[in-house]
């Protein structure tokens, strides 16, 4: 029960709450028209850019910029961190406003027999999917790259890989907590309290965190703390998993299974999308044929292929399928000559230390290498 008579004191306390109420609301509004602003001026950035044929992101200009207003928040009285994510938020949004808008692509035709995956297929109209994931937007026609460890081993490997990471310019960084591994006898991962140190790791420098879901009854644990979830290869068409991967709302990252055509992937995309999730991601990963000088084939023929069969964005992951360090920059390149949006690769701030993978972990100077040469370099249309 409510007293209905309020004491002068509890009346003068109202008056000045709703005083200081409305001298927010002003504040409050007076921002919204000065981040509108901010945005128009943004968007003439972007043109004059374009205009003088230069890149439209510049990543070290960018952190430097939010450095520099952290301080300058600071002075002020107001948490560093607070105002440079603040800051990194809104420039992600410009630079967002600044791509090209997915266009419906001008020749697409509807494949034929694809009504096992309407959902997924390209139509003629249908624009391409672009999918969110912390400061990134695959399929918006910049090539992503996507980096961190095979495996989350400890604190200490999971914080300097996401130092290194971040240094390349990674936006989004990878990590398994838990481990799909070929013999029960290897190691397995760390499950969620190793999540949790990768998403600590990536969080609090600015990226957001993909990671594999291997049990449908982890997915909503997991979708807690990771922005993009997983599925792997061994799972493509476990359809509980993709059921339950879906439901969470978080953007899902389908890798591509091993022995599986374009249309089996398609139809496991499809599973995803029927549940009402349209963040899907392609990844192509190599796929099992009779060569043994790599780990996998990685069929670059699949990237081309799916640009005319699917609007959902596709990244290629040369790690897995080469299983060799030094095979992986010549991938990447390839993976961007044929229209790919990005890549995953692997990465150990100490490779011959690496638990998982050791064979095709790159180091932090070779993820560099591909960040510098690649990095958000404009995708073919
Ligand atoms: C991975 O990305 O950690 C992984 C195990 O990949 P894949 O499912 O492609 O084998
Ligand atoms: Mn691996």
């Amino acid at each position: 029960m409510t007293s209905q008579t309020a004491t002068p004191a509890a009346g003068d306390a109202a008056l000045v709450l709703a005083a200081l109420r409305g001298n927010i609301s002003r504040i409050d509004n007076h921002l919204l028209e000065l981040l509108a602003e901010r945005s128009r001026v943004a968007a003439d950035i972007g043109l004059a850019k374009r205009l003088s044929d230069r890149p439209l992101h510049d990543a070290g200009r960018e952190r430097e910029h939010a450095r520099l207003l952290g301080e300058a928040g600071s002075r002020l009285g107001l948490p560093g961190h607070v105002v440079r994510r603040l800051y990194l938020l809104l420039a992600g949004h410009a630079f967002d406003a600044q791509l090209p808008l997915p266009e419906p692509v001008a020749d697409a035709a509807t494949p034929p027999d694809s009504d096992a995956f309407r959902l997924a297929r390209l139509e003629p109209g249908r624009p391409r999917t672009v999918v969110r994931v912390g400061e990134a937007a695959l399929g918006a026609g910049t090539f992503e790259v996507i980096g961190g460890p095979c495996a989350v081993e400890s604190a200490r490997q999971v914080q300097a890989a996401a130092d290194h990471a971040r240094a390349c310019g990674v936006r989004i960084m990878r990590g398994g907590a838990f481990k799909p591994r070929t013999s029960p006898y290897e190691f397995q991962g760390l499950g969620l309290p190793g999540l949790a140190l990768l998403a600590e790791a990536a969080h609090s420098r600015g990226m957001a965190v993909v990671t594999e879901v291997l049990d449908p009854a982890h997915a909503a644990d997991v979708a807690a703390q990771a922005d993009m979830l997983q599925i792997g290869a061994r799972n493509m068409q476990n359809v509980p998993l993709l059921r339950a991967c879906a439901r969470t709302g978080r953007p899902v990252m389908l890798k591509r299974g091993a022995g599986a055509t374009l249309r089996e992937w398609l139809c496991a995309a499809e599973y995803l999308l029927l549940e009402g999730n349209p963040d899907v991601v392609l990844c192509e990963r190599g796929i099992r044929t009779w060569e043994r000088e790599t780990r996998n084939t990685l069929d670059l023929s699949a990237v081309v292929a799916m640009r005319r069969m699917t609007h959902l964005p596709v990244m290629v992951d040369p790690s897995h399928a080469a299983g060799r360090n030094e095979l992986i920059l010549p991938l990447c390149r390839g993976a961007h000559a044929v229209g790919a949006d990005g890549v995953i690769v692997e990465m150990h701030p100490c490779p011959a230390e690496a638990l998982c993978d050791r064979r095709q972990a790159l180091s932090p100077a070779e993820l560099r290498a591909i960040a510098t040469e690649l990095h958000l370099k404009e995708v073919m249309p």
